[in-house]
């Protein structure tokens, strides 16, 4: 049989000052009905409609150097007249998105996601792909290289040239980086891995490599061996400010703040680094979970709509319960710093009222309407699936190793996922992990799973981290800064919060503004409403610099007075304030655990 003509794609970045790329898609054999393409209207891993055509300047298709008729059929999709073909339809694509999702370009750089960029040939989308990365015009481009986890077809490494991929899902799944960028490469049994690194910045490259090695020998050794890619690239864009990660089955796009990353000459991790770690080890770990291990509704992926799932639970809070474990169980976390992390994983859901509204099903069908388009009353409407999900995960690993005395875990079921779907290209049904973990461990979790992903109750967090010698500490929160993770600092108990507004503040030009006002607390009960700008506590003015102070000052059950803009319209409101929630959590290792929870611990924390 004769192989299918590939889809040739083109794309040059012809005028970086312009922000624009020109992306030409060229098909040997159109559809004799008339040819139709689109682009995608979202990016996998992002779950929300973004329709990436709106980024569309212009577009025009040409066949044996005459023009072809374009009609416009929806938002995201064109019809070529009928024609014999070879066929090609050329678009200029604005690029101004700093994200690692969309695609960004300027003379510093170029960036894109083939989502944003590579017309879909409907009907083609099997073809194999081939795809031309030109350099802009002109001599001040010439140090310009490529990053990307596609596979070279006649370019060169880092080079411009050709590069290709077997089908559209492919293709669009290894994003492109071109310009100045630093680089940095290690091995993981035997394969392949590099940094390229964009941006201003002074970052210890060889710290990164050797610490990135051992997160990344981490989770391989986790799955079992070798990793599933022949070459894995990390595309990182340090900024002034900015955090971020998208997850590819060869690569990972992260965005991170240049004082994240490790400065020469300095050793100790700070937690900014162990932070960026995190992302990307979170990221890695996507390569199995959610890359290869897939829910069937993404399999294939929809690119024309949502996809709905109600299990992004285990494939994002999975992923985000491992990505932190696996930094301690690999030595670059202490266990006492990981209880940290885990401390104010636990504040941010005590903080969250919308966990009483939304379960974690719930959440995760309804991300692309929710959890990515959060506004002022997300607190008290919803619950993430990446919080929550990574204490679910959690949960789910303690009660096995305590039901099992240790011999089973939550590795286990990884691994099984990844053998009877991750590796065989299987989608996993809705109720598959769930069914899964019953059956490797040996374990009824029929009544928790029910508990924690379908009911609004609380997680059993202290009984079960009481099994592996870990206590649980609740307390009020100290001060708007006090993420949590951490005891009380003693001596300032006396200065801690005695009274809550029952809102959250920010900063916005020296202005006190009410970002959130949360369901049942004091100033909703006032009538204060999220946007309003304080002025004045009692009759004194009230900045971002003196709230704490003035609050400081009262006490629960004391009315305040309020004044505070709504709009250009002053108010005058009664607030009574109330104690401080009992929010912020710590978690601590037990001087003197029994002998089976240290055991219990040690596996937990080792990975055996
Ligand atoms: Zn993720």
């Amino acid at each position: 049989m004769k192989p299918l003509p590939p889809v040739r794609y083109r794309i040059q970045p012809r005028r970086p000052q312009a922000h624009r790329f020109e992306v030409a898609c060229t098909v040997a054999d159109p559809d004799p009905a008339g040819q139709r393409f689109a682009l995608p209207a979202w990016i996998p891993g992002s779950y929300m409609i973004r329709e990436f055509a709106r980024h569309v300047v212009s577009v025009h298709a040409e066949s044996r150097g005459a023009a072809v008729p374009l009609a416009k059929l929806d938002k995201h999709t064109w019809r070529a007249a009928p024609c014999r073909g070879p066929l090609t339809v050329s678009a200029e694509i604005y690029a101004w998105d700093l994200s690692v999702r969309g695609a960004h370009l300027d003379a510093s750089h170029g960036f894109f996601n083939g989502t944003s960029v590579f017309l879909r040939v409907i009907g083609k989308e099997d073809r194999p792909c081939e795809v031309e990365i030109l350099a802009p015009p002109g001599r001040r481009y010439a140090r310009w290289r490529v990053a990307t986890s596609l596979a070279r077809a006649g370019a060169r490494a880092y080079g411009f040239g050709t590069y290709a991929a077997q089908d559209y899902d492919e293709l669009i799944d290894h994003p492109v980086e071109m310009g100045t960028f630093a680089h940095v490469a290690f091995s993981v049994q035997g394969v392949p891995h590099e940094v390229a690194l964009t941006g201003r910045q002074r970052c210890d490259l060889a710290r990164l490599a050797r610490d990135l090695k051992r997160v990344c020998e981490q989770h391989v050794r986790l799955f079992g061996g070798p990793p599933p890619m022949e070459r894995y690239v990390f595309l990182v864009t340090a900024l002034g400010e900015g955090y971020g990660g998208l997850e590819h089955r060869a690569s990972t796009a992260l965005v991170c703040s240049r004082d994240d990353l490790p400065q020469p000459g300095v050793t100790a991790a700070t937690d900014s680094y162990r932070t960026f770690l995190g992302l990307a080890s979170h990221e890695y770990f996507h390569t199995w979970n959610v890359k290869r291990i897939k829910p069937q509704a993404f399999t294939p992926y929809a690119l024309d709509r949502e996809n709905y799932t109600a299990t992004l639970w285990a494939f994002e809070g999975i992923t985000s319960y491992y990505d932190d474990l696996a930094l301690v169980r690999c030595g670059l976390l202490t266990p006492e710093q990981y209880l940290e992390v885990l401390g104010r994983a636990i504040t941010q859901l005590l903080r969250t009222p919308g966990r009483r509204r939304q379960t974690l099903a719930e959440s995760s069908w309804d991300a692309w309407i929710k959890y990515y388009r959060q506004d002022e009353n997300a607190p008290n409407a919803l619950v993430s699936y990446y919080g929550k999900g990574s204490l679910v995960a959690l949960c789910a690993d303690l009660l096995v190793r305590s039901r099992t005395g240790g011999r089973r875990s939550l590795d286990d079921v990884m691994r099984a996922l990844w053998r009877r779907y991750g590796r065989r290209g299987a989608g996993v049904p809705e109720d598959g992990v769930e069914r899964l973990a019953e059956e490797v461990t040996g374990v009824r979790l029929r009544s928790f799973f029910d508990r924690a992903l379908r009911s609004t109750a609380d997680l059993p967090l202290e009984s079960l981290l009481a099994a592996v010698g870990v206590d649980v500490e609740v307390r009020a929160a100290e001060s708007a800064g006090d993420r949590g993770g951490r005891p009380a600092t003693t001596g300032a108990a006396a200065r801690a919060r005695r009274v809550t507004l029952g809102a959250r503040t920010a900063d916005v030009g020296g202005d006190l503004k009410l970002t959130h006002v949360f369901d049942d607390g004091p100033a909703q009960a006032a009538g204060l409403a999220a946007g309003d700008v304080l002025v004045a506590l009692d009759g004194l003015r009230a900045t971002p610099g003196t709230i704490e102070p003035l609050l400081g000052r009262l006490r629960p059950g004391d009315t305040v007075r309020v004044h505070a803009f709504r709009r250009d319209e002053l108010l005058e409101l009664a607030v009574r304030l109330a104690p401080p929630a009992l929010d912020t959590c710590c978690l601590r290792f037990q001087k003197r655990p029994a002998a089976a929870a240290l055991r219990l611990r040690r596996g937990w924390l080792e990975g055996r």
